[in-house]
């Protein structure tokens, strides 16, 4: 399997700081987002990770404008962030909000230009799927599209909402794929749009990928249909190599394959812009449903904090958890119940330590 640096070509970390210490946004969000976090910084003291968290509690039911302020304050501070999931407004109160109403997730991401989703979504080891041999790389535009939240009624009974598609964000995303492809030794890229009917917004994306693809002979390059594609995903997800797409359709094709792949608690992601990072689950989930419960899987936010320790080039430590977070998935019965299993969340991460402690892991493998 390939090593991932989805970052080496948007941003660089920032410098060490402090007797070499690095110092990370932690946003412990809605829902799971706390729980998950708390395993993330009871395991990185235990392995003497040197990243000091700077803790901003942003959660949806009490956020203030100034509070997502001050979070995004920190993040331009210290250049990156790992954060949980942030719910939306529960739904009967949201036709009070206007429809220029922002989640933090998304105000977090226009703010900071974040403009690459990046999802690596692959079967794993000791976790049985419909589907064999999944190993897809998903780039999605973060920034405009469908999440433009410009919205209006033209008259009683008639909405518009509009979907912005520009040119130099279509290149910026396009350009990213495309080079991660070539760094990565990927061979084909595939660009998602609905063209055929929305001729002119995907039909600029589309173009805007055509152009891109051009510089790079060695990559093959292909167009999907959005709707084809939901299909070909479900039923041939080995077909697929790298994707790009207009926001929408990749936070759909990423929940889709994050089902492939047994859920969304499998499966990190990460936010690039150019100044800035922001490590998360892929598909962003609070879990709302099982928080406090001790039984969410921390696979996923741990395998976001690695992918955050390869971010810092902290790379052995990033390898020591991958490894063995990869390894108690692979070798224990230890699963917990989105897996079918029994176990708790923190007896998962009680058999990550020791399997730390052992120092044995060697299973070598980057998600
Ligand atoms: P919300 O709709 O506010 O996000 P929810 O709990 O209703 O909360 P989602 O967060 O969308 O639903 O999650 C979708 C499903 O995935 C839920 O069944 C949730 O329990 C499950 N899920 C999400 N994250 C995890 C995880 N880390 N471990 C296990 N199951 C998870």
């Amino acid at each position: 399997m390939a090593e991932m640096h989805f970052d080496a070509l948007i941003s660089l970390p920032p410098p060490a700081k402090y007797g070499g210490r690095h110092t990370v946004t932690l946003i412990p969000g809605d829902g799971i987002g706390p729980e998950l976090l708390n395993h993330v910084r009871e395991l990185f003291r235990f392995c003497c990770v040197p990243v000091n968290f700077e803790i901003v509690k942003v959660a949806s039911a009490t956020t203030t404008e100034d509070d997502i302020k001050y979070a995004i304050t920190a993040i331009k501070r210290n250049g990156v962030a790992l954060k949980g999931g942030h719910g939306h407004i529960v739904t009967e109160t949201n036709h009070n909000l206007p429809p220029s109403y922002k989640s933090t997730n998304h105000v977090l991401r226009t703010s900071l230009d974040l403009y690459a989703n990046v999802m690596h979504c692959q079967s794993l080891p000791g976790v049985p799927t419909h589907h064999k041999d999944i190993d897809i790389i998903i780039i999605r535009e973060n920034t405009e599209g469908e999440y433009s939240s410009l919205e209006h009624e033209n008259v009683p009974g008639v909405v518009e909402c509009l979907n912005i598609i520009t040119r130099v964000n279509s290149l910026r995303i396009a350009e990213y794929a495309f080079n991660l492809a070539r760094e990565e030794g990927r061979r084909k890229v595939t660009a998602v749009h609905k063209a055929n009917i929305m001729k002119l917004g995907d039909g600029l994306f589309l173009q805007c990928c055509k152009e891109v693809a051009a510089g790079y002979p060695d990559i093959t390059f292909e167009n999907m249909i959005v709707d084809n594609t939901s299909m070909q995903l479900v039923s041939k997800p080995q077909q697929f190599d790298v994707m790009v797409m207009p926001n929408l359709y990749g936070n759909i094709v990423s929940n889709v394959c994050a089902g492939l792949v047994e859920g969304p608690g499998l499966v990190p992601g990460v936010n690039y812009g150019k100044d800035y990072s922001v490590f998360e689950t892929a598909t962003r989930n609070t879990g709302k449903s099982i928080a406090n419960k001790n039984i969410a899987n921390p696979t996923a936010t741990l395998l976001a904090s690695c992918l955050m320790l390869d971010h810092l080039k902290l790379h052995a430590y990033a390898s020591m958890i991958r490894n063995a977070v990869l390894k108690t998935l692979s070798e224990t019965q230890l699963h917990t119940a989105d897996l079918g299993g029994q176990g708790t969340t923190s007896e998962v991460v009680q058999s990550i330590m020791q399997e730390i402690q052992r120092g044995g892991p060697r299973i070598s493998k980057r998600i």
